[in-house]
């Protein structure tokens, strides 16, 4: 199996959800993601299972263009701070933050005009933006996508979402559901980016 390091997250990114699927591209195609984008994807990283030190490898090798004196001075203390290795109190050190929820995700985090890129897309994007997105990441059946805007139109964020995951992995949960070979509540509604990620990973597997 593919172990998670800075080197495989490219590959790996097929299975982000696409709020994490939308970080991971900003950051390639800027070399650069805006703090909250950045504490969000951290968070997530950590929660598939990327130590500390792949963690900091993976975001110095992403910010390419920034010198390594920058690096050191005004980000490697947050990506220490999100897995709990310095400050925060007491009952967080050695833990760091919890890799946030959809719940948390579409609750705090709207991503507002200021180019930052983090929150859930199904809520931040517009409908025109949102579908845009989902093609480019490989969505293209229409009744998928025509689902997708009735479910956003409505509020129904994380749905949409469950409804991409299912279309996109069609094949695979027919295998799983057909021959009872995972417990149903391996396949209740997803309600975390990272049991997207875990999900879409053991189907693959
Ligand atoms: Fe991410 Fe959750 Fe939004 Fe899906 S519903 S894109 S997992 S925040």
């Amino acid at each position: 199996t593919t172990a998670i390091n800075a080197n495989t997250i490219d590959a790996l990114s097929v299975h982000f959800p696409l709020c994490m699927r939308n970080l991971h591209r900003e950051l390639r195609k800027n070399s650069h993601l805006k703090h909250y984008g950045r504490l969000q994807y951290t968070l997530f990283l950590k929660g598939i299972g990327m130590d500390l030190n792949e963690c900091i490898v993976f975001w110095r090798q992403a910010f390419k263009l920034m010198t390594e004196d920058k690096f050191k001075k005004e980000y490697l203390y947050n990506i220490r701070h999100a897995y709990g290795d310095v400050g925060g109190d007491s009952n967080r050190r050695g833990r760091g933050y919890t890799p946030y929820s959809c719940q948390k995700l579409l609750t705090d985090a709207t991503a507002s005009a200021s180019g930052q890129s983090h929150g859930c897309p199904y809520r931040t994007f517009s409908p025109e933006n949102l579908v845009a997105l989902l093609q480019a990441t490989g969505v293209s059946d229409r009744e998928v996508l025509k689902g997708v805007r009735e479910d956003v139109a409505r509020q129904r964020y994380h749905i949409a979402c469950n409804r991409v995951f299912d279309s996109t992995h069609a094949r695979e949960l027919k295998k799983v559901k057909d021959g009872n070979l995972w417990p149903l509540s391996e396949l209740d509604t997803i309600l975390h980016p990272n049991t997207y990620f875990k999900r879409s990973w053991q189907l693959e597997r």
